[in-house]
């Protein structure tokens, strides 16, 4: 573990090829502020700054802003000096003045979350400096004009009055364009943008009440504590949320000297991937613009041109440009500066090398100069994640124990998802043409508000271009769309880190917020309509397009293959269905840990028979109700072993209250009646009596098969002949009866004894036997406690971790919604304990159940059968328990190999 303090800094230096801080510090400087440190150690330009540490965040929450300051102060005006001296300007200074940038960063990357501040030192005596230095007015006043629009919302907190209007700066210039007739920011003159400035500031004092601060030192200050604050903003609260990521982290902020891509036709600024993020290939790609700064590239303001060649060709002909027109307006970096090209080249190389993973960089070119602005671990699809994690692996750059590392395992879901059906894209009309921003597919209706993403089950965010307030509902949304916005926009950056199907930069999509309403080729589609998208090639379709299950790469194949090998603990699935059965051996799954067999019951020509042994008041008419059903039972079975070809498969006694089988509504009720020739009144009754006030903790489980022993003895037999039939076919089936809900080792041992009678009966019967066992699931509390107890009896025994968890928190698994949500928001509880397992709480018990049941039962094979079962981090506890295996969905079989792999290879 790093240790936060190794030298009482606050504030740490960087640049000039020396730092006080490297990679490994990245809780104490925020992976930004390490990886500058780090780039500055091994040679890469960067420009000099300094990082204030996380920990003066969460300082600055727990004291508050005036004793932090104090602290640090000292520690700042030192290290701004030392940047001085670097870049030979003065902070504050008239004439010759240093421009800073500040930023967030916290331990891992989020983006859009936290907030950056560049230019800042402008004021309307510095601004005579820059233009001194820099021989360009036009420049100067642009850099202020984009200072206060930055510093007026991220510090001043300025903002559109509602989601319906513009921004107000924007307005402004949109304003003044109009006046001039212009259509471009580039065509503005020195005197439009000190008016624009003007306008600003004036803006800024209306809205806000306050002038826009004109000394460099308050607005650094101002600067650095809204780093801070926007650590708890909304935004950034969500974001841990979703990732999980603990509050007392806190941001560091970074402070370094500006240098600029907007001096002329020789600046110029872009981002970059060592490989390609979407699709994993060994490519460097990514984008640059020519006289502009980084967020032009970001906010999508002007479309980006390509680095390299062979992007900007492929790029081309996705978007139909000919040749020709592609190298006079859009010409590649490695056409227009091939020296710049050849050095940006060498060092995505070096910090690969270096880092070795995928790198996302962010680069500057100022009047000739390359300066390296940020490098970090780049985001990526979940192909591009395996794909790249085996790629290093078999270039020898890391080893297999990395590379499964390097696998979060959640992500593989992605790749499992559909994709679209060829043929029904072959018919699919391409109303337009975006960039591949996301890969995937996606169908949905049109929404134009990310709060709004909820509105339809399947839902496509349209928007001009998204921003960090609605990663919300691009986390709801099935789909994102965005007229404008490059590969890196936030849009993009974010898609791809959720994994959502994303186009981005349709540029020729119309949309307009005040009347809900894309217009695009002459069609106007309003909010519901449908459209389809292709995350893939960008392509916008018609309507709603089919799609279907994807196939799976070759190097998600070995990803599998290299799981196994490190992999301990066996996986299963859960399924009650041979179509589920086979999905699961396809992804892998070397068994079935569970078959809840009543979701059988409730199949139109089943369910009659399964109401009338319920509605049945004798033994003799409930045998008789379930003979029906015996031969359905069967079939069943014998469906899932041979799917399962001989693989171990637990089929588990009837579970459920039986209220849950009967008809509710009248309608139905009376059809009951018609069809049993038995009254209505009679139906109703019985509905009653069976009418519980906590069926959860009722007449289910084992207090079924306990109460009435022939459904355990129907539903044995259907297990056993439907092995012995398979056995015909050659197929061995040993079948595992497992017995749900016990509490007391008596409920298990009557159970059990009901089964081996049967089983008795059917092999002497059949004049035929198969290996059969007999385990239970470790559902209370009360059977965990009393394991020792229970295992002598049982074969096995089967975590049942969803009624452990709603029995040991008392939490009802059904009505938890109310207020799991606000626990989640008050930080009561840190995750959903029905998602990810409770192993503080709920854990202990299974610990317990697993070493008491082993005490008195040597070698007994534990299991998991709860939704946990495919949870990463569940698994991960489940092999420090020493379990057996897991068992869980079967879309989930492929992310528990992974995550058992990972857990085995981190134990040790
Ligand atoms: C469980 O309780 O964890 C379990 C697998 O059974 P069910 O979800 O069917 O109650
Ligand atoms: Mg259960």
């Amino acid at each position: 573990m790093e240790t936060l303090i190794d030298n009482n800094l606050s504030v740490y230096t960087f640049g000039n090829k020396k730092a006080d801080g490297s990679r490994k510090m990245k809780n104490l400087l925020g992976g930004k502020g390490a990886n500058l440190a780090e780039m500055s150690r091994i040679g890469i330009p960067v420009p000099p700054g300094f990082t204030i540490t996380t920990e003066v965040c969460t300082q600055y929450n727990e004291e508050g802003k005036d004793a932090v300051i104090a602290r640090i102060e000292p520690e700042v005006r030192a290290a701004i000096n030392s940047i001085e001296e670097t870049m030979g300007a003065m902070f504050g200074d008239d004439d010759n003045p240093l421009l800073i940038s500040v930023r967030s960063g916290a331990r891992v990357s989020m983006p859009g979350m936290m907030d950056t501040v560049l230019n800042l030192g402008l004021n309307d005596e510095s601004i005579k400096g820059v233009i001194k230095m820099t021989g360009n007015e036009r420049f100067a006043w642009d850099s202020y004009r984009r200072f206060i629009q930055m510093y007026s919302s991220v510090v001043m907190g300025l903002k559109p009055e509602s989601k319906e209007d513009l921004d107000p700066f924007e307005e402004i210039i949109d304003h003044l364009k109009d006046k001039r007739r212009i259509e471009q920011d580039t065509q503005f003159t020195v005197q439009d943008l000190q008016d624009l400035v003007y306008d600003f500031k004036d803006i800024v004092k209306k809205r806000t009440g306050k002038p826009f601060p004109t000394n460099p030192w308050d607005q650094l200050w101002g600067a650095i504590l809204a780093v801070f604050d926007s650590w708890n903003g909304d935004r950034a609260i969500y974001y841990r949320k979703m990732h999980g990521y603990p509050e007392d982290w806190g941001t560091a902020v970074n402070v370094q000297a500006m240098v600029f891509g907007n001096m002329g036709e020789d600046s110029g600024t872009g981002v970059c991937f060592t490989r390609d993020a979407g699709t994993g290939e060994n490519v460097f790609n990514g984008e640059y613009l020519i006289n502009a700064q980084g967020e032009d590239v970001v906010a999508g303001v002007r479309t980006p041109q390509q680095i390299t060649l062979l992007g900007s060709q492929r790029w081309a002909k996705l978007a139909q440009i000919e040749e020709e027109e592609r190298k006079e307006k859009y010409p590649s970096l490695e056409e227009l500066m091939p020296e710049i090209y050849k050095e940006l080249f060498e060092y995505q190389n070096k910090l690969e090398t270096h880092y070795q993973d995928m790198q996302d960089m962010e680069f500057t070119i100022q009047q000739g100069k390359l300066w390296i602005l940020q490098t970090r671990n780049g985001k990526r699809t979940g192909a591009a994640m395996v794909k790249i994690a085996m790629d290093l692996l078999k270039e020898g750059l890391i080893d297999e124990k990395i590379a499964l590392n390097r696998i979060e395992p959640r992500k593989l879901d992605e790749l499992l998802h559909p994709i679209f059906d060829p043929e029904a894209l072959e018919d699919a009309e391409v109303v337009a043409q975006g960039l591949p921003a996301s890969p995937g597919a996606a169908t949905g209706q049109i929404v134009f508000f990310a709060d709004e993403a909820e509105k339809y089950k399947n839902s496509i965010l349209v928007r001009i271009e998204t921003s960090p307030e609605d990663v919300e509902g691009m986390n709801i949304a099935k789909g994102i769309v965005t007229a404008r916005g490059g590969m890196t926009s936030h849009a993009a950056v974010v898609a791809r880190g959720i994994g959502k199907c994303c186009v981005s930069g349709a540029g020729a999509l119309k949309i307009n917020y005040k009347n809900r309403t894309l217009t695009v080729g002459g069609h106007e589609y309003h909010e519901g309509d449908w459209i389809s998208i292709n995350g893939s090639t960008g392509n916008i379709l018609e309507g709603k397009v089919a799609t279907k299950e994807p196939e799976l790469s070759g190097e998600f194949a070995e990803l599998m293959k290299l799981s196994d090998a490190y992999a301990q603990m066996e996986v299963r699935t859960n399924a009650d269905t041979p179509k589920d059965a086979e999905i699961a051996r396809s992804f892998g799954a070397t068994g079935i840990g569970l078959t809840r067999t009543e979701h059988m019951f409730f199949e139109v020509d089943r369910i009659k028979a399964m109401r009338e042994m319920i509605l049945a008041d004798t033994i003799k008419g409930r045998k008789q109700a379930l003979k029906e059903l015996l031969p359905m039972q069967r079939s069943d079975f014998e469906g899932i072993f041979r799917a399962m070809k001989g693989y171990p498969v637990t089929v588990r006694l009837l579970d459920p209250p039986l209220h849950e089988f009967v008809p509710h509504q009248l309608a139905t009720q009376k059809e009951l009646a018609e069809d049993l020739h038995i009254s209505l009144s009679s139906v109703k009754t019985k509905v009653a009596e069976l009418e519980e006030f906590n069926p959860m903790l009722g007449h289910r489980g084992c207090r079924l098969g306990n109460t009435y022993p022939e459904i355990t003895e129907m539903q044995t037999q259907a297990i056993l002949e439907a092995a012995l039939n398979l056995k015909k076919e050659g197929i061995n089936t040993k079948p595992e009866i497992m017995v749900p809900l016990v509490g007391t080792v008596e409920e298990f041992i009557q159970q059990k004894a009901v089964i081996d009678q049967t089983a008795e009966e059917v092999f002497k019967r059949r004049k035929d036997t198969v290996e059969y066992s007999v385990g239970t699931m470790m559902e209370t509390p009360r059977a965990t406690l009393v394991a020792d107890e229970i295992a002598k009896y049982a074969d096995f025994f089967s975590f049942g971790t969803n009624d452990l968890t709603q029995m040991t928190f008392g939490y009802s698994r059904d009505d938890s919604g109310k207020f799991l949500p606000i626990y989640l928001q008050k930080g009561i509880l840190k995750a959903d304990p029905f998602e990810i397992l409770d192993q503080e709480g709920v854990g202990q018990l299974i610990e317990i159940g697993t070493q008491r049941g082993r005490e008195s039962h040597p070698g007994l094979k534990v299991g998991i059968c709860g939704e946990h079962g495919g949870e990463p981090s569940s698994v991960g506890f489940c092999q420090k328990v020493g379990m057996n295996y897991v068992s869980c969905s079967p879309f989930r079989v492929p992310i528990a190999r992974v995550a058992a792999a990972q857990a085995a290879l981190n134990e040790n």
